[in-house]
């Protein structure tokens, strides 16, 4: 079945009349799929054949905790990068000894709620947040397994800001202090030196940066093995692309296979990272046409969901197709530009889009599963979206729109 098809005049998601569901829940609603989530998932898994392997789903992407649940149902690990992560991970019944602790600005307080609950790994990302590591282990008796996330510096060729490997970026331990870090590190007794780790970049889709990274990583590992340490694991991280517009990535399966083409050792566990490309193609966000404003130079589009809900437009300039939910309405095909309500001139969706549609209709923004609601933010007094997943033909409120007394209710008013 495919994820989104016309069925008559009206888009269906999963089989559901995208129609039922806006009458349901309203918008802007994200709605995503559990079969498409639970698809990628195993593509991933399966690609691993007989090596041994952790796939560490990065929560970042999307974290709701139905999401979180149903990976973790399917074995699945957790990439995580604050101590709100860690909770919710835990809370969507994910196991800690399958969770990795990525970022570079770990304060105590995470490293601590970490340790106790006995996470898998800890990725390192400077010689500061090592001697932070180790004098809490002493404090409170606890030995950290670690992994030092290097940078590797080589180009993802991936939007700027959302690359991570290159030299100039604050991500992972310099290539030429790597060693002494590694030194370091397995001379302690509250460590126990298990991987090494990388993550060059979001959204790629040439898939030879991220074979260069593997090279160098696993080259690294020889390196350490002949000053007597040996790791267990391998992290490459996350970063695989997926198709905004007409992209040609890699799928999980391909991805996973050049990796490995790069990896000598049958026995050693192999980690990826992958956040967008489980749960990017997997979600929609659905708006609604508010009003229809024609000018001399460009018509406007103004739709009920805004960069707020969506922030990945007004950021990184992103293109995420739109269509429309009902289709052969009798609306002229018109040149848009899709704008949200807020008081900003960066608040756009999209731009240059050809739409057939009327005020009042319902607008379904594609690839909107991954860092759509985790970005989302309250700008304009705006509660965020309600979120809706379809699961075996059944549609899930798994978390309802926020409300203004939500937003204020951490205020408190009148001022003490
Ligand atoms: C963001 C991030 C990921 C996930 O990246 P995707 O491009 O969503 O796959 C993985 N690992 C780390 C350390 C990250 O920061």
């Amino acid at each position: 079945m495919k994820l989104l098809e016309y069925k008559g005049d009206e888009l269906h998601f999963d089989g559901i009349p995208i129609r039922q569901i806006e009458a349901r829940y309203g918008t802007p609603t994200y709605l995503y799929s559990a079969r498409v989530i639970k698809g990628c998932f195993r593509e991933y898994k399966e690609s691993f054949g007989t090596q041994p392997n952790l796939i560490c789903y990065a929560v970042k992407a999307n974290s709701n905790l139905s999401i979180l649940n149903l990976l973790a149902k399917m074995g699945s690990g957790f990439d995580i990068v604050s101590g709100g992560e860690l909770k919710r991970v835990l809370k969507a019944g994910g196991d800690p000894k399958k969770i990795v602790f990525s970022g570079i600005g770990k304060n105590v307080d995470e490293i601590k709620a970490a340790l106790n609950v006995g996470i898998y790994c800890f990725n390192v990302e400077s010689h500061s947040e090592l001697q932070r590591l180790i004098s809490i282990c002493q404090e409170i008796g606890k030995k950290a397994q670690v992994s030092v996330r290097v940078n590797p510096d080589v180009d993802a060729k991936t939007h700027p800001y959302i690359s991570t490997g290159l030299k100039e970026n604050k991500f992972g331990v310099p290539w030429n202090d790597v060693m002494a870090i590694y030194k370091e590190a397995s001379a302690s007794r509250y460590i126990s030196v298990i991987g090494i780790d990388c993550h060059i970049g979001s959204q790629m889709i040439d898939p030879l940066p991220f074979i260069d990274a593997a090279k160098r990583i696993t080259s690294l590992s020889n390196d350490l093995k002949n000053i007597g340490i040996q790791i267990t694991h391998l992290d490459f991280g996350g970063g695989l692309g997926i198709s905004y517009q007409g992209e040609t990535p890699p799928s999980p399966k391909n991805w996973v296979e050049s990796v490995l083409s790069v990896v000598d050792n049958k026995e050693m566990k192999i980690l990826i990272e992958p956040g967008r490309s489980i749960a990017g193609p997997a979600g929609i966000l659905l708006t609604k046409v508010e009003y229809i404003k024609k000018g001399d130079v460009k018509n406007f589009l103004i739709v009920d969901a805004a960069m707020n809900d969506l922030a990945r437009p007004a950021l990184y300039n992103s293109y995420h197709e739109i269509k429309e939910v009902k289709i052969n309405i009798g609306a002229d095909l018109l040149d848009y530009e899709v704008v949200g309500p807020i008081c900003e001139t960066g608040d756009f969706l999209a731009k240059n889009r050809s739409l057939a549609t009327r005020e009042g209709e319902i607008l379904a923004i594609m690839e909107a599963g991954a860092y759509g609601m985790s970005m989302a933010s309250n700008y304009n007094s705006r509660g965020r979206p309600a979120e809706v997943l379809i699961d075996s033909g059944d549609h899930h409120l798994i978390r309802r729109r926020e409300n203004v007394e939500d937003l204020y209710s951490h205020e408190p008013f009148p001022c003490p």
